[in-house]
């Protein structure tokens, strides 16, 4: 291959590459993948799918969750055991989706996940994957973009979906965008075998001073191996000159809650890092010939570190899109602009308890004021249905804090009468 053309062609075959490839593929329309990598892709990342992610992939395999191969390899997780500071913990169980029959929370390997979508993507005669295309160069002349590699290939199309993730500098050279330690995140992945878990499927999210605003967490998977990983601001770790790899090291081996646990686990591979664009601002997400997906377009929630939803979501929303350009034949900044509003218009209810808090977390008061409550909470109950409601389905969380009646549920609950039995002596 050394030229060829498209009517679309998408950067990444991320999740929501591929989700935008299978979406445009249903109405009939061709793509091109091009990813600098080849499959099995293994993405850093906690590998949890969210009941949301779980709805839109059922929207494309219906059988997602039942029936196919890659079913046996998911692992439930009905909530989150949160560890305070304090040695205390809570837990937080996920709420079924209202009305809909979707499992609450599943982990499943990113390479698992890569492996099914790109043999979904290979099986498809209207979408053609090209591993090992590294973009380069992005080149527009009279309508027409150009992607070009090192290795003297290109493709040509009149629509450019970016779908390169968080860390590739192409959405930056696009929309101008420089990146902002502020609203970006970095995060470190390891696998694990023979770590002790509690005799629970719950993932477990560890929150200490040092990593804050930040945390670490577990998730565990069919097979008796763990996911472990921590995420912090990037900002916070360059004014602190963190090293994040040491310090997630650190935290194995020394933190009182998960030494023991760790005694005998081996890690599985190496420890992998990546960046997270946070969806802590509005970015753009469009201009000549182009649209943003997924985390390109910085849809991240800061709170979770969820950013799957949102890329199966984008990548829906950008397939539509791109359907209503070929059919006006208009890829103008002005006509793709509308995807800015549709895009974060449909995204904003997954980051917006996020956004509200989030420049909070600059003030000097914020990790003290944040590891009073969960110390406070964790003592005294043994979940928190208010607080999970707040961090994970508010989608009006700006108000709900304004309402006295939230205090009153989230301050008094019952005494945690298994507290103690939690702290570490
Ligand atoms: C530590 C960590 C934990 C996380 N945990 C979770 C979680 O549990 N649940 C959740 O929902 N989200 C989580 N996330 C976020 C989640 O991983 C991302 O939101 C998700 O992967 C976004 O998908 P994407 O398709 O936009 O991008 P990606 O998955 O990053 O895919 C981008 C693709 O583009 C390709 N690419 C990049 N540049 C080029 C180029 N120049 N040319 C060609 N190809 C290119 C890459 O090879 C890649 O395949 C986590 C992230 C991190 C870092």
């Amino acid at each position: 291959m050394t030229n060829k053309n498209t009517p679309v062609c998408i950067i990444g075959a991320g999740p929501a590459g591929f989700t935008t490839a299978f979406h445009l593929a249903k109405v009939g329309i061709k793509s091109i993948i091009l990813d600098k990598d080849i499959s099995p892709r293994t993405k850093p990342c906690a590998d949890i799918l969210t009941s949301i992610s779980l709805r839109e992939l059922r929207k494309l395999f219906p059988k997602f969750t039942d029936g196919l191969e890659v079913s046996k390899r998911l692992a439930n997780s009905k909530g989150v055991i949160i560890h305070a500071p304090n040695y205390h913990q809570f837990t937080m169980e996920y709420l079924p989706e209202k009305g809909e029959d979707v499992p609450l929370c599943y982990a499943l390997k990113r390479s698992d996940l890569d492996v099914f979508l790109t043999e979904q993507a290979r099986a498809n005669p209207l979408i053609e994957l090209i591993e090992q295309f590294n973009v380069k160069k992005i080149h527009r002349e009279n309508g027409i973009v150009t992607l070009s590699d090192n290795k003297g290939r290109s493709v040509e199309t009149p629509l450019v979906i970016v779908a390169a993730g968080s860390n590739a500098p192409l959405a930056g050279q696009l929309t101008g965008e420089k990146k902002d330690f502020k609203h970006f995140a970095v995060g470190v992945r390891a696998y694990f075998k023979n770590v002790k878990m509690p005799q629970t499927s719950n993932c477990e999210l560890f929150i200490r001073e040092k990593m804050m605003p930040g945390a670490f967490y577990i998730a565990p998977f069919y097979d008796d191996t763990m996911n472990v990983n921590m995420v912090m601001r990037s900002d916070v770790v360059k004014k602190k000159k963190i090293n994040i790899k040491e310090l997630f090291l650190k935290m194995i081996q020394e933190d009182p809650d998960l030494k023991e646990r760790f005694k005998d686990a081996e890690m599985i591979g190496e420890i992998q890092g990546s960046g997270l664009k946070l969806g802590t601002k509005t970015r753009k997400a469009s201009g000549d010939n182009f649209i943003l997906t997924g985390d390109s377009a910085g849809l991240i929630d800061i709170l979770s570190a969820n950013g799957l939803p949102q890329a199966f979501l984008s990548g829906r929303l950008a397939a539509e899109f791109a359907q209503k350009a070929i059919l006006a034949n208009d890829y103008s900044a002005q006509f793709t602009g509308q995807f800015d509003e549709i895009l974060f218009d449909a995204v904003d209810k997954y980051v917006k308890t996020g956004k509200l808090i989030a420049p909070f977390m600059d003030k000097s008061w914020y990790n003290w004021a944040t590891k009073i409550l969960i110390n406070f909470f964790a003592k005294r109950m043994q979940t928190n249905d208010a607080l999970r409601d707040l961090l994970m389905y508010d989608s009006d969380a700006k108000h709900t804090i304004l309402k006295p009646s939230f205090y009153l549920k989230i301050f008094f609950r019952s005494k945690n009468p298994d507290a103690e039995s939690h702290l570490v002596s």
